[in-house]
């Protein structure tokens, strides 16, 4: 088994963090260093090390997931003006946290066509 990453440890208790939403499949918290307004990481309890771990086991999970960024849109008062959503994924994706993650960016507007 490899070490626990960052967010095992969040998940767990044992790392302090600013959770903003949990239920069943899912925790998220506010990211340490935001690149924007609003930057939230939503996180499976699962340790899925990246999106292309994802199994045919996970489907439920992988809906989870994208039910808890609608929800947290809700709640955090951007699902009407909008927000970008990133998973970074492997290396050259620029992912440096091996334990799946989804990136909610809010609260600036984003260029248009832009990646970044
Ligand atoms: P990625 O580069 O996609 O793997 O993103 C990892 C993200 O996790 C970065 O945006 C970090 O700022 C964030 N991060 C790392 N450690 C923590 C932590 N302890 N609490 C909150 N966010 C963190």
């Amino acid at each position: 088994m490899s070490e626990k990453t960052v967010f095992s440890r969040i998940i767990e208790g044992e790392v302090p963090a600013d959770i903003v939403y949990q239920d069943e499949h899912v925790v998220a918290i506010r990211d340490i260093n935001p690149a924007a307004p609003v930057h939230i990481l939503v996180i499976p309890r699962k340790p899925v090390p990246s999106l292309v771990h994802l199994e045919e086991g996970d489907v439920e999970l992988a809906g989870r997931l994208l039910l808890a960024v609608r929800a947290i849109a809700e709640q955090e008062g951007i699902a009407e003006d909008g927000f970008r959503l990133t998973v970074n994924t492997g290396e050259q994706g620029g992912q440096t946290v091996p334990h799946l993650h989804l990136h909610i960016l809010a609260g600036k507007r984003f260029t248009e066509g832009s990646m970044r």
